[in-house]
């Protein structure tokens, strides 16, 4: 899979939508077996959407690692 920006003039993907594709997900593997087009606002719906379900493990303050190294 990957994403890139839409070289191409088409309309986003994402049902009821009518704004210009911007980035292009890439991936043969979907079910749809082709290019997935997003809209920023898309793209920014979806990566929310992602953020909910994919919690990030909560990052190690920095300052206490290099308290740690010094
Ligand atoms: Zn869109």
């Amino acid at each position: 899979m990957n994403i890139e920006p839409t070289k191409i003039k088409i309309k986003c993907s994402c049902s009821g939508c009518n704004n210009q594709s911007s980035y292009t997900i890439v991936n043969k593997k979907f079910v749809f077996d082709g290019n997935f087009y997003l809209c920023e606002d898309c793209l920014k719906q979806l990566y929310s959407m992602m953020g909910k379900i994919l919690i990030p493990k909560s990052p190690q303050p920095i300052y206490k690692k290099r308290s740690k190294d010094e």
